[in-house]
């Protein structure tokens, strides 16, 4: 097995291979470190026509070099078919399917074909809109391909503007739906187009490794500031050295067994809280019930403006007065709401049958 189950694997490299001694240069930088595979682009899919788009085939023969000189196992992206066909006739060891390529299943499909029965390891990017669905199904594609070795690289998500701070927002929620449909694939994190900045990859790889990723894929440049591509977001090997020196691998399960009797404890009382919560809950939905029922007998409507903002403005109050977030509670209350409302529609709607037999 390629991606073997190092805790993390590392991947890093320059985002392009730019000259053979950029190249060659990031790969020297990188020896001692614990470092799996090394990635460069050869093919760059730029945003707008005009910017560097990649040496081409001549930099598949620099990562040939790194593998020899260095014994680093070497990777690169593919779009299409041709850049398939040339990596693997250069011996290239892993490739992977960019942001920009998942999203589109014509061209997944094309990259599938290409790399029909060859066996080679494949990293999928997710898609660049938040959408699982594409993400999984362009993995279901290289498997029908008899693809077997493939692990999921989560690079953030497109969103308008940057109030987010991030370049691609990290969405956390959908690589963990991913994780949680498809345990047998590792999975990767790409902290370097999801910050976008160079002083936030070492904390957004760090909250990868806290939400139980396998590895991290980084882009590591010679000379970050003077790259022909992604140049605010590259490190330096010797920034990489301190980031993963600097890096908190979290377990599931702790063998200090007082600290795991410590968290058993408090477990054990939010579950008592959940069910209480529950329990309340149900007594909440039977008098919404009694409600609708008043309501029916009375020709009144289910959904009534005033008194949704009343039950706002208690839940703002007291959420602030206990220190939670008001938005968080009033959030879990509209599907509350939600629910009477359901619950009293289908009240009525029995009148409506009632009338109809
Ligand atoms: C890259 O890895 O340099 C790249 C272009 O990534 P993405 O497909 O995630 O934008
Ligand atoms: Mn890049």
């Amino acid at each position: 097995m390629f991606f073997d189950g190092a805790k993390p694997f590392v991947i890093a490299g320059p985002c392009s291979a730019e000259t053979r001694e950029q190249v060659l240069e990031t790969a020297a930088g990188l020896q001692g470190l614990p470092v799996r595979l090394f990635r460069a682009g050869v093919w760059k899919p730029r945003t707008r026509p005009g910017h560097f788009e990649g040496r081409g085939i001549p930099a598949l023969e620099w990562l040939q070099e790194v593998k020899r000189q260095f014994g680093l196992p070497v990777s690169v992206e593919i779009a299409e078919p041709a850049h398939a066909e040339a990596a693997l006739a250069h011996g290239i060891d892993v490739v992977w399917i960019g942001a920009r390529t998942t999203v589109n299943p014509f061209q997944v499909q094309l990259l599938a074909d290409a790399l029909r029965g060859t066996g080679i390891p494949v990293m999928v990017k997710n898609p660049v809109t938040p959408d699982i669905e594409l993400w999984i199904g362009a993995i279901e594609r290289l498997q029908k391909a008899g693809i077997t070795e493939i692990a999921a690289v989560h690079r953030g998500f497109t969103s308008y503007g940057s109030a987010s701070g991030y370049r691609n927002p990290p969405n956390w929620m959908i690589p963990i739906e991913l994780k949680r449909r498809r345990p047998d694939l590792p999975l990767f994190c790409d902290p370097s187009h999801i910050s976008g900045d160079r002083k936030r990859v070492a904390e957004t790889a760090q909250k990868a490794m806290d939400m139980k990723f396998d590895g991290l894929m980084i882009e590591t440049h010679p000379n970050p500031e003077v790259a022909l591509s992604d140049a605010a977001q590259q490190i330096s090997p010797a920034t990489l050295k301190l980031l993963l020196d600097n890096l908190t691998i979290r377990t599931e399960f702790s063998p200090n067994l007082s600290g795991m009797a410590q968290l058993d404890h408090y477990r054990q009382s939010i579950d008592n809280l959940d069910a209480e919560l529950i329990d309340i809950l149900a007594l909440r939905i039977r008098l919404s019930e009694e409600i609708g029922l008043m309501k029916k007998e009375h020709n009144l409507t289910v959904y009534q403006p005033g008194r949704w903002r009343e039950i706002v403005e208690n839940c703002r109050n007291r959420a602030a007065a206990k220190h939670l977030s008001p938005d968080f509670v009033v959030a879990l209350f509209e599907k509350i709401h939600d629910e009477g409302v359901r619950i009293q529609l289908s009240l009525f709607e029995g009148a409506e049958k009632e009338i109809i037999h």
